[in-house]
């Protein structure tokens, strides 16, 4: 059947209970657009058997009236969450063949409610990276391309690259995502898509392979603010097993989206005006605010201080929390070993460590290392903390002032593969507006705004207060409604 691999998530859901289809339709015109599309690299494992039993249930309960919010709805996992019996490596080489015999609980609480699996998605390894370029199983080419005629093969952004690419290519209706510095957000903003981190701690860590662990967030990425808060009410629960887990309840934020804006205060914090910023990014930052005006809301100027300290603290704080992390494949417990002839106990782990993890994650260690070694912890982790507080700070102060901020997602449009591999600083930039939110553990989206002058997809982001999901969620499907985004990147694949 054509056309099914344009619905979303609640029209998928709405479709099967008037019988406009089947789940079983469903999911297969899904299994068919993942395998016309290895050229993207988006999926790097397909269990296309896996969506067809979920469809299948999803068929019966749908019959019997007992149906799940997600019945039918197949979706695209990153390979961060541990999926039982189905591999889940990171995409990192340590984890090769490393097959969970356990379930996340944001994967589990959507297969309970009714959702099915198509396979696990490409990503940064062990999400370090703002490209995709890190994954030990090879770059995702962004279904977006230039209008220069040059073709050249763009970044889907990091690290959910293989998520956004898979949902902007229409391979999924919606996908799992995780956010510790911006990567459900940037990739999201890169491809033309919606991408939401909740508050840390609405979505359990548990089952999901550590990166830093206080900044660690699972979110949705889908084509709309209204798929996204249905995926988040599945996602979020409280977790025993995941001690920074929130005991709250979880709202039913779709039921309660509301794009008029009457009475909310919409701040722009000055600071996030940064150099070399192209003019069309700032362009489309005053229509927003324009466009939330037109929805009711007021504009406020607030300030943010420290923003401008936020990216070093995050490249201080993520790395010491991976080297911790990290520390636990050794070579004993899980995936790779390398076993040097008569080699000792530390050659095994050196040999095993050095095969298997990525560049950029042995960068990583090194800095999370030096920085927690006695000597520099207090002149690098200890002040980088206090930083942290600063800007968590300057969030409550600016919450006297306004419901939101709205600021732009991403200082560019989508790069080209390779362009920024030889310069980290500048690949760090990439998310200079989303890591003030992370470290202060705000739920922030990511909306599509609109296209620059080469067609590429921009993106504008809605940073609320701690537990404020349906006030982002609100703000943002204001700017969705008027924005009108409908491009799509145009199929080569
Ligand atoms: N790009 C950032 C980094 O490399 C953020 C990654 C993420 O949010 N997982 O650390």
């Amino acid at each position: 059947m054509s056309g099914l691999t344009d619905l979303g998530v609640a029209d998928i859901r709405d479709g099967l209970r008037t019988k406009e289809f089947s789940a079983r339709e469903v999911a297969e015109a899904f299994n068919a657009a993942v395998d016309g599309a290895d050229a993207l690299n988006a999926f790097i494992v397909k269990t296309p058997e896996k969506a067809l039993e979920a469809a299948e249930a999803a068929d019966k309960v749908l019959a019997d009236g007992t149906a799940g919010p997600l019945a039918g709805v197949p979706l695209g996992i990153k390979d961060l969450f541990c999926t039982r019996d189905v591999p889940s490596t990171a995409c990192s080489d340590i984890l090769t063949d490393f097959t969970p015999p356990y379930e996340s609980t944001v994967t589990a609480n959507l297969f309970g409610a009714g959702a099915g699996m198509l396979g696990k998605l490409n990503m940064d390894q062990f999400a370090m990276g703002s490209s995709n370029e890190t994954s030990a199983r090879g770059n995702v080419t962004s279904p977006w391309r230039r209008n220069d005629g040059g073709n050249a093969p763009l970044s889907p952004g990091g690290s959910s690259g293989g998520s956004s690419a898979a949902v902007a290519a229409h391979l999924c209706p919606a996908a799992t995502g995780t956010d510790t510095g911006g990567s459900i957000r940037q990739p999201a903003a890169f491809t033309g898509i919606t991408g939401m981190k909740p508050t840390y701690g609405r979505c359990s860590r548990w089952g999901i392979i550590a990166f830093a662990s206080s900044l660690d967030q699972a979110g949705p990425m889908a084509r709309s603010v209204k798929d996204s808060a249905i995926l988040l009410e599945s996602m979020a629960s409280f977790d025993p097993k995941d001690s920074t887990s929130l005991d709250e309840p979880v709202p039913h934020w779709e039921g309660a989206l509301n794009a008029d804006l009457k009475g909310k205060k919409i701040g722009i914090p000055s600071e996030y005006r940064v150099d070399n910023m192209p003019g069309e990014i700032d362009t489309l930052w005053q229509q927003g605010a324009e466009w939330l005006k037109d929805a009711g809301a007021e504009i406020v100027d607030v300030s943010l201080p420290h923003t401008k300290y936020a990216l070093p603290a995050y490249y201080i704080i993520a790395p010491a929390e991976a080297s911790a992390n990290l520390s636990r494949y050794d070579g004993v417990r899980y995936g790779l070993r390398e076993t040097p002839d008569n080699g000792s106990l530390a050659e095994m782990y050196a040999a095993t460590r050095a095969a298997g993890f990525g560049d950029e994650v042995k960068k990583r260690i090194m800095i999370g290392t030096y920085v927690l070694s006695v000597g520099h912890y207090d002149a690098y982790y200890t002040q980088a903390q206090k930083v942290r507080t600063l800007i968590a700070q300057d969030f409550e102060k600016a919450w006297d002032q306004c419901d939101v901020l709205l600021t732009p997602t991403a200082p560019s449009a989508a790069f080209a593969l390779g362009d920024l591999s030889d310069d980290p600083l500048a690949m760090y930039l990439n998310d200079v507006f989303a890591v003030p939110a992370s470290l202060a553990g705000l739920p922030a989206i990511a909306v599509p705004g609109g296209l620059d002058g080469q067609g590429l997809p921009l993106g504008l982001q809605v940073v609320g207060k701690a537990l404020d999901e349906q006030g982002v969620f609100d703000v943002g499907l204001a700017l969705e409604e008027r924005s009108g985004f409908t491009a799509r990147a145009e199929k080569w694949w």
